[in-house]
Parts: structure tokens; C-alpha cells; sequence
């Protein structure tokens, strides 16, 4: 038995990262390309220097999507910041209120409620709501700098509405994207052991019965099989606790190797697991195991410098026609009860006689 302590049930953070990273990538290629439309649309209405102020801008998109490659999703994220706001707050002092780019300062405010704390929400809320008050008395006071012509005023303000529109459902989607992978990771850590990484109880539950359902409608032959380690106490006690739960990695991992995919196993509590063999008559399925017995017989785990050795006893059994998990287990459990009682570390059976 090979010991290990690797977990199966961590979260994969560096895919959090990467998902994170597609998305800020897209974002800035995204603004980049509507301040190239920007500086187009100002060079065609005759304005060179707002025209040539979106240039600025995407240079500063292109940089962070150079970032958010290098992986430095908090810098390119911070000159995203630094580009949305003095953009917002110049190109509505040059043209006024009416052209709408404060519409895309609002598209920060998912963003910082999804990744910051409330009272950071609240702060954020207070610092822009004061920031679009004092931007929008400071532009109708002076008026525009640059005023252009009512017409291009309207469509500049009807792309800015819709970029903002855009924006807002890509950042929607991004975090239900988020929030599904978190849901189906949360249901995969649900249905696992913590130390073994083989499902659980629970999970093993909802298999059979899937299993039994199934069964109503055709008639196939499935093994239940219960194990138990041996003398389980005296290894914790010569050995410690840890070893004793590097053992459990140990056979679990061989559990997993000898049973074949459509199998379920699990641990039952403790150091007791439990399998669901499919499609397998009885003296199949004490073939099976009779195999595992001898392979966790022949391994030992080694932990500081020492060889520690166990076995297990099985309990096999039909699963019947009108079973419940329980009237199986139970079942499974005299068999096992009578390996343990005639000297452990073997195979017996329960045969029902129909
Ligand atoms: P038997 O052959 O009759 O099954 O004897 P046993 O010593 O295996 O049975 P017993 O029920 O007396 O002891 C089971 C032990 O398993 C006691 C408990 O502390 C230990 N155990 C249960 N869960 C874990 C675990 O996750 N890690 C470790 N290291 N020990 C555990
Ligand atoms: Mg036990
Ligand atoms: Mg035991």
C-alpha cells in the first residue's frame, strides 16, 4: 500500500484564477476596441483632440491585457480603474452629462458588491455617488468644454447606454458562471470523504437507491459488500492516529484500483466501507473481494521508517428483489460479523434462500 495525503476534495483555486483572468482579459480587449469606435466616431465629427484622448485609452486596455497575461489580474484591474474614471469624468466635462459616460462608471458597482466586503460596498457607493453628484454640477456649471452637435451627442450617448448594457450582462454572465462552478464544487465536496476522497455515505445512499430503482425494471444480479479493518484500535494505539489514517488512504486507494468504474464504494463511517458491485452474481463478487482481501493481506504502508500491516473482513451479499439498502447491509453485516468472529481478515457470505 502506497501511503498518501493527498486530498481529492480541495477547490481548484488556480482555475478560479484562470476563469478570472479570461474574463478581465475580455473585458479590456472589449473597451479597447469601443475607444478605437470612439476614436473614430470623434475624428469623423471633427473632434481631433477627443479623438486622440481614446488613443490614451487604449493604449491603457492593451497594457492591462498584457497584465491580466502575466497573470497580474490586480494591476490590470487597477488600470482599468484608473482608465473608466478619468475617462468618465473628462469626456463629460468636454461634451456635458447628456453623453453619458458616467453610464459606465456604474458597471463597477457588481464588481466591487462580488468581490469586496459590505461595508467596502458602502464606501464605494458613497465615493461614487458623491463623485457623479460633484461631476454633474461641476459640468452643468461650466458647460461643455468641447460641445459638438446635438445629433452626435445623441448617438455618443446611445453607445456609451449601450456599451454600458454590454458590459453589465458580460459581467452578469461572468458571475453566474462563478457561481455554478461554485455550486458543483460544493456538490462534489458534498458527496466525498474528507480523508479518503471516496464518496461518502450520503452519496453511496442515493446510489443504491438509484441502483434499486432501476432494478424494479430489469431483473440483473448486484453484490453488497461490507468492510471493516481489523483490530483497526491496535494500529492507532501502537502506531498513532495519523498512521491509522494513512492506512485508510491505503485501502481506500486499493479499493478504488481492484473495483472496476461502474462499482460504487464508499466509506461508511469509520474504518468500515461498503461497495455496490453491478451486474455481478454472488460468487463473482466473493471472487472479487476474496482478491482485495489478499492485496491489502500482501501490502503494508510505510510511516516514519515503519512497515505497518493490517487486513480486513468482508461481509458479501444478493442484492434481492424489493431490498432496501438496509435489509442488504444488514445482511452483509452477519456475514462480516461471522468472519470476524471465525478469526477475521476473510470473505463470508449470506446466501437468501428464495
Ligand atoms: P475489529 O477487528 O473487531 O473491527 O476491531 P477494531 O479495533 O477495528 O474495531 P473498533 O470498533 O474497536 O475500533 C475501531 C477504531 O477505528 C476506533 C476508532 O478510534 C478508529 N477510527 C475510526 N475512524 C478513524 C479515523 O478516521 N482515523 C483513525 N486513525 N482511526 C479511526
Ligand atoms: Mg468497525
Ligand atoms: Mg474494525
Amino acid at each position: 500500500m502506497q501511503p498518501s495525503t493527498e486530498s481529492t476534495a480541495k477547490p481548484p483555486a488556480s482555475s478560479n484564477k484562470a476563469v478570472a483572468a479570461a474574463f478581465i482579459g475580455r473585458v479590456a480587449l472589449s473597451s479597447a476596441a469601443v475607444d478605437c469606435i470612439y476614436f473614430l466616431f470623434f475624428l469623423a465629427i471633427g473632434s481631433p483632440l477627443l479623438a486622440w484622448m481614446n488613443v490614451v485609452s487604449v493604449a491603457m486596455y492593451l497594457a492591462a491585457y498584457q497584465l491580466v497575461q502575466r497573470r497580474r489580474l490586480h494591476f490590470a484591474v487597477l488600470l482599468i480603474w484608473l482608465e473608466a474614471f478619468p475617462h468618465a469624468a473628462i469626456g463629460t466635462l468636454m461634451l456635458g452629462w447628456e453623453s453619458g459616460f458616467h453610464y459606465l462608471l456604474l458597471m463597477f458597482i457588481p464588481s466591487v458588491a462580488m468581490t469586496s466586503s459590505r461595508r467596502a460596498l458602502q464606501v464605494f457607493l458613497i465615493a461614487l455617488l458623491s463623485f457623479l453628484g460633484a461631476l454633474d454640477t461641476i459640468s452643468r456649471m461650466w458647460g461643455p468644454l468641447a460641445p459638438i452637435p446635438e445629433a452626435s451627442l445623441i448617438i455618443l450617448k446611445w453607445l456609451n447606454i449601450s456599451l454600458f448594457v454590454v458590459m453589465f450582462s458580460m459581467l452578469a454572465s461572468y458571475y453566474r458562471h462563478k457561481i455554478t462552478k461554485a455550486e458543483q464544487r460544493l456538490k462534489i465536496l458534498a458527496s466525498l470523504d474528507a480523508l479518503t476522497g471516496l464518496h461518502n455515505r450520503r452519496y453511496f445512499e442515493s446510489v443504491v437507491e438509484q441502483h434499486i430503482a432501476q432494478l424494479r425494471r430489469n431483473v440483473s444480479h448486484s453484490a453488497v459488500v461490507v468492510a471493516d479493518v481489523d483490530l483497526f484500535k491496535n494500529i492507532n494505539d501502537t502506531f498513532g492516529h495519523e498512521a491509522g489514517d494513512q492506512v485508510l488512504i491505503s485501502i481506500s486507494r486499493l479499493f478504488k484500483k481492484e473495483l472496476r468504474e461502474v462499482d460504487a464504494v464508499a466509506r461508511w463511517g469509520g474504518e468500515e466501507f461498503i461497495f455496490l458491485m453491478q451486474e455481478t452474481q454472488l460468487a463473482d463478487a466473493m471472487a472479487v473481494t476474496e482478491r482485495i482481501r489478499c492485496a491489502i493481506e500482501e501490502s503494508a504502508v510505510s510511516h516514519q521508517g515503519k512497515e505497518i500491516r493490517c487486513t480486513v473482513s468482508f461481509g458479501v451479499t444478493q442484492l434481492l428483489p424489493g431490498d432496501t439498502l438496509g435489509d442488504a447491509f444488514a445482511r452483509a453485516d452477519l456475514a462480516l460479523y461471522r468472519s470476524k468472529a471465525e478469526g477475521r481478515n476473510r470473505v463470508s457470505n449470506h446466501i437468501v434462500h428464495v
